[in-house]
């Protein structure tokens, strides 16, 4: 990923179509302009042909620039928010972290080694959805369904086969 220039490389035009597209409407900014897909959905800004992360952009803009090294953690969260109040500098690690804590990050883009409950993340206790890609501890799944089994009786497992039966056709 490229650094984010300086202010000082924005021309008053870039400036126009950069703050154009900031939602400010609320207590995050909202990046209204082009976002990443997938697992990466930062806003991205187009400089003359270099694609830049927004939050970083702006953050460099009216705070100054971001130390060596350092990413910007979201404390709100949403990744395409790109008020500079939202983003703390941290370290890598700190990031992922963050993530693992709260549950974010999936795929490759997850740096987390344990669940929540502290269950190592092997390939063994790792179950990935099919659909989104996003990771679960296997332990912690299979504990759900056996607490699930627990509280329903057979009546209602077999609703929920019928449901999904019916769905599937
Ligand atoms: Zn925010
Ligand atoms: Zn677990």
């Amino acid at each position: 990923m490229s650094k984010a220039p300086q202010d000082s490389t924005l021309s008053p035009s870039d400036h126009a179509r950069l703050w154009r597209r900031v939602d400010k409407s609320d207590g995050c900014w909202i990046w209204n302009g082009a976002r990443g897909k997938g697992y990466d959905t930062y806003g991205r800004f187009n400089l003359r042909g270099r694609i830049i992360r927004v939050h970083r952009l702006i953050y460099e803009i009216l705070i100054g620039p971001i130390p060596e090294g350092l990413q910007l953690r979201h404390r709100c969260d949403i990744p395409y928010c790109v008020a500079p109040w939202h983003l703390i500098p941290s370290t890598g690690a700190e990031n992922m972290r963050d993530m693992a804590e709260k549950g974010r990050g999936a795929g490759r883009f997850s740096g987390a080694t344990h669940c929540i409950k502290g269950h190592e993340l092997t390939s063994e206790n790792t179950y990935i959805f099919p659909s989104n890609g996003t990771r679960r501890c296997l332990t912690c799944k299979r504990a759900k369904q056996a607490e699930w089994n627990r509280s329903h009786t057979w009546a209602d497992r077999m609703a929920r086969e019928r449901e999904r039966r019916a769905k599937a056709v």
